[in-house]
């Protein structure tokens, strides 16, 4: 929804805006100077969403390192959002800037592999449990790849989404559930002619009975799902969601793929580790390879064996899969140092103790003003939700946002040094984030809610 939401009032909402954007723009000079000069980006900026932050031009940071940034105009911010996840284990993590400078000098793109892809390919094992891996570029692409491969596996033509998630750049996941219910493509969805609901099925999250009905026909190849929703706001699964979830899909024969590209956060397998999912496939990107454009995507045995027999079957051609600089051995150098030198068992220890104090610091903020908020939280992902009670479903979710009090949210906070998620109130800590600046973010927090409730 737009405008603010319970418990607080329009006027505050628009001075507080009013007064961040007045700061923002008086501030910074070079910032303004640099939105003018972008004169050949299409709408002034490397990739069109950096044009839907809060800010009224965009910040252009000069310089980041560790979980601190720093804008042309020379200002300071502790940073939360973290590439909203790219960054999950801090900017530029010394093991992989020395990684990457090595192999820079010994190849950066030959289509073939380096030494280093035998030893990834064990590592992804230990961690995430399935025996067999693919390298792809973006979370985006892993998905679209591993949907193929289940389609290929299964010979059934659908899939299977839940309501609110988000996949990355995969045509075929933009199906949403609309307010009377029935499936339709994603609002604001760009160039996109096609019915997605032909062969995209959508249920509302924690649903198992919707769950049941869906794949009862046994046309649905996969069922695609992060293990918590986190691309609207939070929303956890129920007690006993995923057991029923494995179960379901195992006895209608789907496949069950989890995307753990945010939920990483959650230990260092992944929230399938901390809980003992068993995905037959498995999808990790964004901060896998410490930052740079990787990701993969793993197989179960059975799976990578009905897939070679799919691809055996086939005449020889284009098998739709695979991108020219997945696999590379800049991407092997960098997943490498981050599996084995920075996503270690003690970087999750100091992240997940730094979550703890970010929520139980931006609790005591909300319970104070009494506002009908809460605090998720996914390891080492916090969020504040604009509901009173955990959420059950991605329709609450989107219930819960109030797009103009969040823009205020966010800009006020960030001319206050701090800065997180662009379009939901998601705040990441990483190995090199500091107690000082969680401290500073809550009470940065604490100072936008009074002027917000008074
Ligand atoms: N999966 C999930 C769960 C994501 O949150 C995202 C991105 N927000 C993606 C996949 C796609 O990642 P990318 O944009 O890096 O391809």
């Amino acid at each position: 929804p737009v405008g603010e939401g319970p418990g607080v009032s329009p006027a505050r909402v628009s001075a507080l805006r009013t007064e961040a954007e007045a700061l923002y723009l008086g501030t910074r000079p070079k910032t303004r100077a640099a939105a003018g000069a972008a004169a050949h980006l299409f709408q002034g900026v490397p990739m069109h969403w950096m044009v839907d932050w809060s800010t009224p031009v965009p910040l252009v940071v000069a310089h980041a390192s560790g979980a601190r940034l720093t804008d042309v105009d020379g200002n300071g911010y502790d940073d939360f959002c973290l590439g909203d996840t790219a960054a999950l284990f801090g900017h530029g993590p010394p093991p992989v800037a020395d990684a990457l400078t090595r192999q820079a000098r010994a190849g950066l793109a030959t289509m073939l592999p380096s030494p280093d892809a035998a030893i990834v390919g064990d590592l992804l094992n230990a961690r995430f449990g399935l025996p067999y891996w693919q390298i792809a570029t973006t979370a985006s692409d892993a998905n679209r790849f591993a949907l193929r491969a289940a389609r290929a596996a299964t010979g059934r033509p659908r899939i299977l989404i839940f309501d609110g998630a988000y996949h990355g750049a995969v045509d075929e996941t933009f199906v949403e559930l609309g307010p009377d219910g029935r499936a339709r493509n994603a609002e604001g969805l760009l160039g996109e002619t096609r019915d997605l609901t032909a062969l995209t099925r959508v249920i509302p999250f924690n649903d198992l009975a919707a769950l049941e009905a869906a794949l009862a026909d046994r046309s649905v190849a996969c069922v695609i799902t992060e293990p918590v929703l986190t691309n609207c706001a939070m929303v956890l699964p129920q007690p006993g969601f995923h057991a029923a979830l494995r179960e379901i899909t195992r006895r209608t024969g789907t496949l069950l793929l989890i995307d753990e590209t945010h939920t990483l956060s959650s230990g260092p397998g992944g929230y399938t580790g901390k809980y003992g999912l068993e995905p037959d496939l498995f999808v990790v990107g964004k901060a896998i390879a410490g930052g740079i454009p990787a990701s993969v995507w793993g197989m179960s045995a059975e799976v990578a064996e009905r897939f070679t027999r799919a691809r055996a079957s086939l005449p020889e051609g284009r098998s739709g899969m695979g991108t020219t600089l997945s696999g590379s051995p800049l991407q092997l150098a960098a997943m490498r140092a981050t599996l084995e030198q920075v996503a270690t068992d003690d970087a999750y220890a100091h992240m997940n103790a730094l979550a703890d104090r970010l929520e139980s610091g931006l609790s005591a903020v909300l319970s104070e003003a009494r506002l009908p908020w809460h605090v998720a939280r996914c390891g080492a992902r916090v969020e504040v939700v604009r509901a009173p009670r955990p959420l059950l479903t991605g329709g609450e979710a989107h219930a819960a946002h109030f797009a103009e009090l969040e823009a205020t949210i966010h800009l006020a906070l960030l001319v206050r040094g701090v800065l997180i998620s662009p379009f939901h109130d998601m705040m990441l800590c990483s190995p090199a984030t500091q107690d000082a600046q969680v401290d500073r973010l809550i009470a940065a927090t604490a100072d936008v809610v009074r002027r917000l409730v008074g």
